[in-house]
């Protein structure tokens, strides 16, 4: 059984993938970093349903802290599926953002995709086959008012994903990134209103978590294996 690792499992869009990936046979290691008790929730259900998974909790932009809690979930084997996912945003126009609004959503996104990923890159390679998913958004595709420390982190994960794929492509082993636009979870809580989702997404509707979690699970099967080094919109043709 190939074993997948998805950080912020215990958020909205991250549930819903470890979900789906359990489901099409993986088992799933459920991150969570403060809310340890729902990525415990996440795995009992999936195992409840008949699936393999467990919980595990650290905090991404701690380097020494991801890489102890990487190299004993290692310990049983190598991870081939990695889906960075763990993300936040601390919007405010730039002209009045502060300095820790700034570091911190570079810290979340690009810092935590660097210390989860490459302590995982060379046991992966080792075993010819993997899949890196990262967790991007339509905000670091075309940009966002009142996003500039995020769109900075989403697109630099982008431009990462793109040189990752080239440099590993040769071992079996795709980097993708999937940029969902607005998709119902409590990041968005309060962001819009439904006057605005009309107005705004041409589908007039926001994404479900589980729609995201159906093109992470394809990116990261067997099928999937010519596709790497691509930037994937998900957002009701809002971009
Ligand atoms: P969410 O429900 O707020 O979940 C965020 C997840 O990130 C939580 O599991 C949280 O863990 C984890 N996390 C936050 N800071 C962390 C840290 N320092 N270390 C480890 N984990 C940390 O958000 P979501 O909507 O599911 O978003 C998931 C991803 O999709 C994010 O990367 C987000 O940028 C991206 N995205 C979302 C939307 C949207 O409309 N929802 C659109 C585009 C992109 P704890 O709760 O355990 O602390």
């Amino acid at each position: 059984m190939k074993r997948a690792l998805v950080t912020g499992g215990s958020g909205g869009i991250g549930a819903a993938i470890c979900r789906k990936l359990a489901a099409d046979g993986f088992d799933v290691a459920v991150h969570a970093n403060s809310n340890l008790d729902k990525a415990e929730a996440v795995a009992a259900e999936i195992r409840a349903t008949g699936g393999s998974a467990h919980a595990i909790a650290f905090d991404v932009t701690d380097a020494a802290a991801s890489k102890a809690a990487l190299e004993k979930e290692l310990e049983a084997g190598p991870i081939q599926v990695l889906v960075n996912n763990a993300g936040i945003h601390a919007d405010a126009p730039f002209a009045g953002m502060s300095a820790e609004k700034w570091a911190s959503v570079i810290d979340v996104s690009l810092n935590g995709f660097y210390n989860v990923t490459q302590p995982l890159t060379l046991p992966m390679i080792r075993t010819r086959w993997g899949r890196i998913i990262n967790i991007s958004s339509v905000a670091g595709v075309i940009g966002n008012r009142g996003q500039v420390n995020y769109s900075a982190a989403k697109g630099a994960i982008n431009s990462a994903t793109k040189s990752l794929a080239l440099e590993i492509a040769s071992r079996g082993v795709t980097v993708n990134a999937v940029a969902p636009g607005f998709i119902d979870t409590g990041m968005i809580e309060g962001v819009l209103d439904a006057e605005t989702i009309k107005k705004l997404i041409p589908m007039q509707r926001v994404g479900k978590p589980e729609e995201v979690a159906d093109l992470v699970a394809f990116l990261a099967s067997d099928s999937a294996g010519y596709i790497s080094g691509q930037i994937i919109s998900i957002n009701g043709a809002l971009a």
